[in-house]
Order: structure tokens, then sequence, then C-alpha cells
């Protein structure tokens, strides 16, 4: 799929952003929605390849004396940058010339505006060229509870587009263009949108076999594949094999990610016994469940960010018995739990047994087919692959067989 790519100076910082609706970008930026002084604001393409434009924005970095380029400095800009992109990534052939600027409006500059009523005059000011059209003015209000909307249904989650598609059309039907949505909603801080896969900053060196392959932004592995692509049109499009099981993580493919991590994390005083008796756990599983609660009510500062726990036990010793103890603490303080197995079966047996242990809480359960994949839910019970709809949405994440497939190979 293709973007827009603009450049914009708000106070003293540039930033590059893409845009999957550029009529939203404009309506907040150059006709004041956003709330922010804009001082210069420049449409550098109007449909860029989505893996380019995502490359680029990971890789811009202001540049000493940005503030006093024109249109030609920015052009020289995007060769050089799509030239260095090109040798990475091996995709010259699909890719046109950069020939010129597509926004023929040229540089918005806070100077230009000056002399006018404000930012929508300039914008569309006589002998400037096309603007982008903004977005429907009487659309904007409904716009933004649709963009309030699906932020709130996206928390803790990471979606391809198809799967983004789905997600909103089965919770939010009403909403009209998930894109402009979704694109308000990423003005607002609440979503990232990036490419799929993430190409490497350098070439590897020569020994390494897997030479500029990208890296999956969903799963972490590296996608070594290549298949001529319908979406793109590139003849090698790469892909990332290892999550295919939830749909094709594409070098072309649009990754929406929640921006807003939901974790509430407890700072709560350490659980007493009368917490654990209620789970009639042995002597042993107490002593181990304890240590586990303790760990958990430790103070932890932000920095500190996620810590680990591991909970070692043969089979048969009770670790799911264990584990509840763990839930209770976190489901009672608000949070978010996840209980993750390698095994299908795992979940189908121990889902009746959370449901009766929790009869209060909402309780998601995941596996390939489930029909609860877009449930909202306090806690969720699912097979390993399911996490890789979910990004920083859990206080506490609990996972049974940790040395088992595919946990030993990819620790994100
Ligand atoms: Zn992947
Ligand atoms: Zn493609």
């Amino acid at each position: 799929m293709r973007v827009a790519l603009y450049v914009c100076r708000v106070r003293d910082r540039w930033n590059m952003l893409l845009s999957l609706d550029l009529r939203v970008d404009v309506t907040w930026w150059l006709e004041g929605a956003s709330g922010q002084q804009v001082l210069s604001w420049l449409l550098l393409d109007e449909a860029l390849p989505l893996s380019q434009a995502s490359w680029l924005i990971e890789h811009f970095e202001p540049e000493r004396g940005m503030d006093q380029w024109n249109e030609g400095h920015w052009l020289a800009y995007m060769r050089r940058k799509v030239e260095a992109y090109d040798k990475l990534s091996g995709e010259q052939a699909a890719r046109k010339e950069v020939a010129g600027l597509a926004g023929k409006a040229g540089m918005i500059t806070a100077e230009r505006r000056a002399g006018t009523s404000g930012m929508a005059a300039a914008s569309r000011g006589a002998g400037v060229g096309g603007m982008p059209d903004a977005y429907p003015a009487e659309g904007w209000a409904q716009l933004e509870q649709g963009a309030a909307l699906l932020a709130e249904r996206f928390r803790g989650r990471q979606l391809l587009a198809a799967e983004a598609e789905a997600l909103l059309a089965d919770t939010v039907p009403q909403l009209a263009s998930w894109r402009a949505a979704a694109q308000l909603a990423r003005l607002h801080g609440r979503l990232s949108i990036t490419a799929a896969l993430d190409l490497p900053t350098r070439r590897r060196p020569a020994w390494l076999s897997a030479q500029g392959a990208p890296r999956c932004r969903r799963c972490g592995s590296v996608a070594r594949q290549r298949v001529p692509c319908a979406a793109c049109g590139q003849a090698a499009c790469a892909y990332c094999e290892a999550c295919l099981a939830l749909g094709r993580s594409r070098a072309c493919a649009l990754l929406l990610r929640s921006a807003a991590p939901s974790a509430v994390r407890g700072t709560a005083a350490l659980a007493t016994g009368g917490g654990l008796a209620r789970w009639g756990l042995s002597a042993a599983q107490s002593a181990a469940a304890s240590a586990a609660l303790a760990y958990l009510a430790r103070p932890t500062s932000t920095e500190d960010g996620p810590g680990r726990f591991l909970l070692w036990a043969v089979t048969g010793a009770g670790k799911t018995e264990m584990i509840f103890p763990l839930l209770q603490h976190t489901l009672e303080r608000g949070g978010r739990a996840l209980v993750a197995t390698p095994r299908r079966d795992v979940v189908l047996e121990l889902a009746p047994r959370l449901a009766k242990a929790f009869p209060d809480v909402a309780l998601a359960t995941l596996y390939g087919g489930s029909t609860e994949r877009w449930k909202d839910a306090q806690l969720t019970l699912a097979t390993t692959h399911q996490l890789m709809r979910f990004y920083q949405g859990f206080d506490l994440v609990i996972i049974d067989e940790l040395d088992a497939f595919p946990y030993n190979i990819n620790s994100k």
C-alpha cells in the first residue's frame, strides 16, 4: 500500500509523518485542530510505498540548517534517503524516480501565513497551487469520536490492517472510515502506524546469510522469504514465515499498534496468607506462590520496566493452582492478566477452571478459530500465536511451558 509522507516543524522540532488519509493531517496541522503552532509544513510525497515511508520516518534525524531549507533542499534530501533505502532493500526495480516533491503547494510557512486570516486561508491562497483538501469540517466531531473508540478497541493490541478491519467491523461497525480514524488516533499519540517489517539500518556483513533481511515487527523474527506480491506490485516482497499462521506480515503491510500501555502496575502491600487460603494449596505450593506474590507486590519504578519471575516445578506439581493467587492479585487491583500456553488443549482445559475461579471477571479464551478473538477482557487465556495480536496489553503475563517452542527461540 502507499501512504502520504510529509514534514512539519512544530515549535523547534521537525517531525516526519506518514498519513493514511492526508485530509486528516491537513485539518490537524494546517486548520488548527492540533492546537499547536506549526511553523512549516511540506508534503514530500502523496503516494510512497509504505515500507519506504516507514523506513524514512524511522531514520529521520533533524539536520543542521533544516529550518532554512527550501523545497529544493528537501528534494535533495529525499533523493539521498531513497537511494540509501534502495541499497538496503534491493527494491530499486519497482521504485519510481523521485522526480519532484508531490507538494505542488510548496512549503507552507508561518511567514507565508502572515497577513492572511489564518492557516486555512494561506493553504488555499492564490498562486499557491493545489493544497490537499482538509477533512470535511462537518464530519470532524464524528471522526474524533471514531478515533477515540478505535484507540480504545486497540488498547494493548498490535494488528495488521486486515485484522484491524476485522476487529473494527465486529466491534465498531458504525465507523465510516477506519483509515481516517486511525490517522487521527495516531496524531493524538494513541496509535503507532508502521510497515509490518523493519529494514535494518545498515547492510549486514556478507557472511551473514540474511543480508539486509528485514525483521518482523509483529513477532520479532527475521523475514527471509520473498514472493511476488499483488498488494504492492513488488517482484520480491519480503514476508515473515514465523507468524504466517496469523496472516502474512509483509514489507508492504500496515501494522497498527497501541501507543498507550494499559499497565496499571500495582504497588500494593504484600499479600497476606488470607489471599492464599482460598485456593487450598499445599505447604510447598503456598511457599512458591507467596514468593511469587512478594515479587509482584515489590515496589518498582517505571524505569525498571517489566520484571520476570520463574516458577519452576516438575509436571504434576500443581503449577496451575499456584498461578491462581497471582491472577487474583492483579485482577483485584484492576490490572489485566494473561495466561499463555503453547498448547491448545491446555487452553481448552484451563478455560472452565479460570471461569470458575474468577466468575466476576471477563475472560477471553483465544486460540486459532476462537470466536472470542476481539473480546475485550480483563483476563485472557491464549495459545502462543495469539499473543502476536497484543502489545504491552497486560500487567501480568504468565507463560506456561517456557522451554517449549516457540518461546525458546523468541524472547520478544
Ligand atoms: Zn513475524
Ligand atoms: Zn507487497
